[in-house]
């Protein structure tokens, strides 16, 4: 089986981690940047996204997640989304910089704050369960992002490379198929290893 990290500093970690093991992954919690060897892909959850930030910058874990995402598959949900992203706004803050999209926090005001919504989106099958919670908003991707799913108009869902990013919640969901494809990403990044 796939062995998939999840960052558990904050947020929805527990939920990420049973997700994966539904989709068939091996999946671990990762606290210390050491423990980032072990394993072949990595989700950074949900959650707040400047208290990350701050937890980070110990122990140089900051930069052994920027060696990490640079080279192994990563999926960023929400607060993860934030973190991965090449630009951040509202405000500005830093990040990874490893997906090439920027990102508007807390886009959608206090009254649209948390939603469930049923959208089509490029997986197949039926249409998916989305829950969001303050989340950003995809303001703009580069030429190198495909958009599996999208909601008024921006992507809530997007790939580039080995990088996978939501801006909902699909561990919050009992649908598998978000979290599938992310372990399906990282079986296939193996396999060209191998
Ligand atoms: N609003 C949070 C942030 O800016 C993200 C919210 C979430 O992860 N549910 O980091």
């Amino acid at each position: 089986l796939p062995k998939i990290g999840v960052l558990a500093i904050q947020g929805d970690f527990d939920a990420h981690a049973a997700a994966l093991r539904e989709a068939g992954a091996d999946s671990v919690l990762v606290r210390k940047p050491g423990e980032l060897a072990n394993v072949d892909g990595l989700i950074l959850p949900g959650g707040e996204s400047t208290t990350f930030l701050k937890f980070l910058e110990r122990d140089g874990f900051l930069h052994a997640l920027e060696d990490f995402v640079r080279n192994k598959p990563t999926f960023g949900t929400c607060a993860g989304c934030i973190l991965l992203a090449k630009e951040v706004t509202r405000p500005a803050q830093q990040s990874l910089g490893v997906l090439d999209i920027a990102v508007e926090r807390n886009a959608y005001g206090r009254q649209n704050d948390s939603v469930i919504e049923m959208s089509s989106t490029k997986l197949g099958g039926d249409p998916l369960e989305l829950v969001y919670i303050r989340a950003p908003r995809i303001v703009k991707t580069g030429p190198g992002v495909a958009v599996l799913a999208e909601r008024e108009g921006s992507p809530v869902l997007v790939e580039q490379d080995h990088i996978m990013a939501a801006t909902f919640h699909p561990e919050l969901s009992s649908d598998r198929r978000v979290h599938q494809r992310f372990v399906d990403l990282v079986r296939s990044r193996a396999a060209v290893k191998a």
